[in-house]
Order: C-alpha cells, then structure tokens, then sequence
C-alpha cells in the first residue's frame, strides 16, 4: 500500500536525513487519507526520538497578558474581541500589565507572550512606551508580542512599514513575535474565516521580517475550518519554506510548530455553520494526533513540536508526546482568547505538567522563549520513579 512505502520512506529519512526522501505534500496527502494513526504515531516519534533523543519534555512557565480586546479585524471563529466603542471594551494600563508580571515573577516565570486585538485607538509611543516600561521593571522576563497582524494595524495607524514597526519594538525591548494568526495559511480559508486578515504572504512576511532581526518567533495551525487535507498540508508547506528561507539567509527561524482544533463552543462561526456547512467543523483526538504526526514528519526543519494541552486536555497532549510532540507549552497562567470561544480551563500549574509529562514517561524539563533548558527542580519526586525510558523503536 502506498502509504506504508511513505512511512518506510519516513523511517529511512529519519536515519539518513536523506533530502530524496522529504516528505512531499502529495505523500502527506496521502498518509492523510489512508495511514492508519498507530502507524502515523510510530513514525513521527521516531522522528522525534531521532532529533531530541534525551528523554526530556521541555515546559515553559509563563503568563499570558491580553493587554486590549479592542478590534477591528472581525475573525468569525473569534469571541474575544469587541469593536471600538463596545461597552465590554478594555485596554490595561501599563501598571496592570506590570501587576500581572510581578505575580509571573513570584513563581519564578521567564516569558510574557502579550497580544491583544487591533485597536486603531493605541500609537506607536503607546506600544513603544509600553516595552521600554516592561523592560525596564521586568528585566529578567522574556516579552513576547503583538503577532504579525498587530504589527500590520500598528504599521496602518503609524503610517509606516511592518519592518520600521519591528524594529523599533526590538529597540524597545521586545524579545520574540508570537505566532498568532496564522490560523489557515490558504487563501480560500482565510477569506472564509478571517476576511480582514488579508492574504497568507502578509503573516509569513511579517514573521520573515521578524525573523531577519533575529527575533524568537513561533508558527501556529488552526485546523477544522471545514478544509481539506490539501490545505493543511499547503500551510505546512508554505512553513517550511519560510523555515529554509530564514535558516539560510538569517541563520534563525520558527522555534517550534503548533497546531490546535478550532474552538467553537460559544462563538457565531460554530453555530452559524453547523447547520448550513457541508463539512464537519473541529476536529477530536484522533484527528488532531493524525495531524500533529503528520507535522513532525513534514516539517523537518522545525525542531520543536508542541502538543496542545489548553485545547486538547492533557490527556489528548500525553497522548501528544508519543505522536511526535517534545514540548508540553506552559503553563500560561491567564488565557483569554482561546478560552473565550468554549474552553473551561486554560491554564495549569507547573506541579501539573510536570506530573503529565512523567505519567506519559518523559522527564520534565523547564525551558525559556528561545528553548534552552533550564535548571528544574522536581516538584513531584514521588513521580520520579515512574520515569519509563523513552519506548523503543525499532527502524
Ligand atoms: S482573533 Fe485576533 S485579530 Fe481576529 S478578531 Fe480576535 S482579536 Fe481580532
């Protein structure tokens, strides 16, 4: 069968790095379609043990920071935002933004990711003004923010190029670009959902140009708009082309790649479709480890494969570590985006991952935005012992 020659392919790939046998995206198509997801699983941990053979699980400890809900931008799956001049509008001060970080201090946490909608009401000297405060109080916490389409609105009110944008943030103190919004790089897709957002080129332009100033930056994958599996694929490709592009020209690309189903409980877009879509929205379980298998093996030059917790729950993410995941993200401490359109409980303590991570037969280890390991206490020693060596695979 065709998709058992891909995986053996897979397999060879893994030993060799044999640029022949890189995943095409028909062939990703087609374990899509037709490999069974034991054997989808199999695989992509062997990639994995391959590029990260110490047994480790990496976590961060973190906190989110949405600084405003204020947007323009309209996506259908989003039930975040409110358009300026809503009652419910909200935007923190820089003190409030600096409250949440002393509490993210106080455990010992090492990276802020702040995002927040597309609010036309904030100035470059706000955002500027902002970093330099953080930077300033904070100096040990990584700032991650503003994902490429904030960027784009702050370049429309600024009246300058997303690059000018980018660096006087860097200058500012921003460490990294979190890789929000990318959603569902196709162009069909994305007039679907997110209309405003504009065509694909201007997020993966954005985070290249991101890239070139050597910030950290992240890509993400929200899967079960009703696509097919050649869009998913399509967006995974246009990642690892920006990936090689980057690598080569810059020396640094995406840290990590991460994908999660849409989340559709209370929003329009869910409600509005399900009746009228022929396609099934969301995505379970098992779809999502099929696609996250299918992500280590076709992007080969991404190092890092995070599995989902907030959306999937950790079961579904333990699950996660044996289909090609090494890293169970953070512990995010605050999350309102996500968590707006259905799911309960977005955040979790570092006792928590780290006892998921020992259950699912990993060691637990702390890291920061860039992925360098960290020194990790064990919060749970009694769970130490139930360190399995990482599952044998046979190639
Ligand atoms: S997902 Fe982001 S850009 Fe889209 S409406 Fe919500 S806050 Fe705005």
């Amino acid at each position: 069968m065709k998709w058992q020659r891909i995986l053996k392919e897979q397999l060879k790939w893994t030993r060799s790095c044999s640029d022949d046998l890189r995943l095409s995206s028909s062939d990703a198509v087609e374990l899509y379609n037709n490999a069974p997801l034991h054997a989808l699983m199999r695989a992509a941990h062997a990639r994995r043990l391959a590029m990260h053979p110490h047994g480790e699980v990496t976590y961060l400890v973190d906190r989110n920071i949405n600084y405003t809900n204020v947007c323009t931008i309209n996506c259908q799956f989003c039930s975040f935002y409110r358009a300026p001049g809503h009652e419910e509008n909200y935007t923190q001060t820089y003190e409030e933004i600096s409250e949440r970080i002393r509490e993210l201090e106080a455990i010992g946490g090492s990276r802020i990711l702040m995002q927040g909608g597309v609010n036309p009401a904030l100035s470059m000297d706000w955002y500027v003004g902002l970093l330099q405060h953080l930077r300033k109080n904070h100096p040990t916490i990584d700032i991650d923010c503003f994902s490429p389409i904030e960027i784009q609105g702050m370049a429309a009110v600024c009246e300058m190029s997303t690059l000018e944008v980018l660096q006087q943030l860097k200058k500012a103190g921003m460490h990294g670009l979190p890789g929000g919004g990318a959603e569902m790089l196709v162009d069909d897709v994305r007039k679907n959902v997110s209309p405003k957002k504009g065509a694909p080129a201007n997020w993966l332009r954005v985070m290249g140009e991101a890239q070139s100033l050597g910030l950290t930056t992240s890509a993400t994958n929200v899967i079960g708009f009703g696509e097919d599996f050649a869009a998913r694929v399509e967006h995974m490709r246009k990642i690892r082309n920006l990936q090689a592009h980057s690598l080569k020209h810059y020396g640094t690309g995406f840290t990590s790649f991460i994908a999660w189903p849409v989340q559709l409980e209370t929003n329009t877009f869910g409600r509005r479709n399900r009746g009228q879509n022929k396609h099934v929205l969301g995505a379970g379980s098992s779809e999502y480890l099929r696609h996250l298998a299918i992500s280590r093996l076709f992007l080969d030059n991404i190092e890092h494969i995070q599995a989902s917790w907030p959306t999937m729950g950790i079961a579904v993410a333990q699950m996660a570590l044996l289909a090609g995941a090494d890293d169970a993200g953070s512990t995010m401490m605050e999350e309102n985006v996500v968590s707006a359109s259905g799911t309960t409980k977005l955040d979790a303590t570092e006792t928590e991952l780290q006892s998921s991570i020992i259950r699912a037969g990993f060691k637990p280890r702390r890291r920061n935005s860039d992925y360098d390991r960290l020194d990790t206490t064990l919060l749970v020693p009694e769970l130490d012992e139930l360190v399995a060596p990482p599952p044998v695979i046979m190639l």
